[in-house]
């Protein structure tokens, strides 16, 4: 298959859909981002690789980084993790509190707010947030193979000048003993590793050992093991979009996890990894016209965890 003319096919598919969608504007640094851009690449394990469109454009990764804190504190302190966090689509939208009180601060999963909050807080255990964003930063230079990859500050303060509800979460869940350290140092963390600017082609790079059982092909690192890259795969799939999780799986048919900035990372284990952005999102707060290009691209190439 040409991939380059692949994402020609895709990107002509979904033109029509640019307008459509509203750009994240809780963040104030997010809503500012021209909102009719659009790029995509992809990553293959066969070391083919193609980009169409702003796919050399820094964006912000926003809850896409959820993926790659969850993979990086599996690697450090293995399942402990799933004593503070569950693995359940939680229906609800990403910053949600309500199933917080009634399940005494355990988030439903790993990728909505809370649930990331707690992961970066056990990420941070004893070292301070500075240590642990260069940790991540680190982390995600080595998977995208690029040195330029870093936190865009501006977004990172406009979050936490705006982050009353985050606050709300982490300070509910320190309720609960379900937060170690205190609320403003993992915030700090958090909303700066959500500000993490990466391009398409940097991304799909970044995410190609979760499309390879955990080994990264570039540099043949087994990152995380075979299991628990399944696992990460597993939460993607069920828990990636939110309350549009159901509809992601039903329409794309491969994991995938967005963020508010517009990107989606999808995963198809055993043969790529594809990175899509544009701003413009829907009312789970996934890229309109990014969900739209993953499912032509799943119908062009038959590509499915369904078989
Ligand atoms: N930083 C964003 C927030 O916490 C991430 C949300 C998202 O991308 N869905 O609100």
């Amino acid at each position: 298959m040409d991939m380059d003319q692949l994402l020609a096919e895709v990107a002509d598919d979904v033109r029509p859909s640019l307008g459509t969608g509203r750009v994240a504007d809780y963040i104030p640094a997010l809503a500012r981002v021209p909102p009719n851009q659009f790029g995509m690449a992809i990553a293959c394990l066969d070391g083919q690789h193609a980009a169409i469109g702003d796919a050399q454009t820094p964006f912000s990764i926003q809850s896409i980084s959820k993926v790659f804190t969850l993979a990086m504190v599996l690697k450090a302190q293995g399942p402990r993790v799933w004593d503070r966090v569950g693995r359940e689509p939680s229906g609800t939208p990403f910053n949600s509190i309500v199933q917080l009180e009634h399940e005494a601060g355990i988030p439903r999963n790993p990728l909505i707010n809370a649930g990331a909050i707690v992961v970066t807080d056990h990420l941070i255990g004893n070292r301070t947030a500075d240590q642990t964003v260069d940790n991540v930063t680190a982390f995600m230079q080595a998977r995208s193979g690029s040195a330029d990859v870093s936190v865009d500050r501006e977004v990172a303060q406009s979050e936490s000048d705006t982050g009353s509800r985050n606050r709300s979460l982490a300070h509910f869940m320190a309720a609960f003993s379900n937060l170690k350290n205190p609320v403003e140092q993992v915030l700090s963390a958090y909303f700066r590793q959500c500000a993490l600017a990466l391009t398409c082609e940097q991304l799909a790079q970044a995410g190609l050992f979760l499309a390879n059982g955990g080994r990264d092909p570039r540099t043949d690192e087994q990152v995380i093991t075979a299991e628990q890259c399944r696992r990460i795969n597993a939460v993607m799939l069920t828990c990636g979009h939110y309350d549009g999780s159901g509809d992601f799986a039903f329409r794309v048919g491969f994991p995938g996890k967005s963020g508010v900035g517009g990107g989606i990372l999808a995963v198809v284990p055993r043969q790529a990894a594809i990175a899509v952005w544009s701003p413009r999102l829907n009312r789970s707060g996934t890229s309109w016209t990014g969900s739209q290009a993953l499912e032509r691209l799943a119908a062009r190439t038959g590509w499915s965890v369904f078989g």
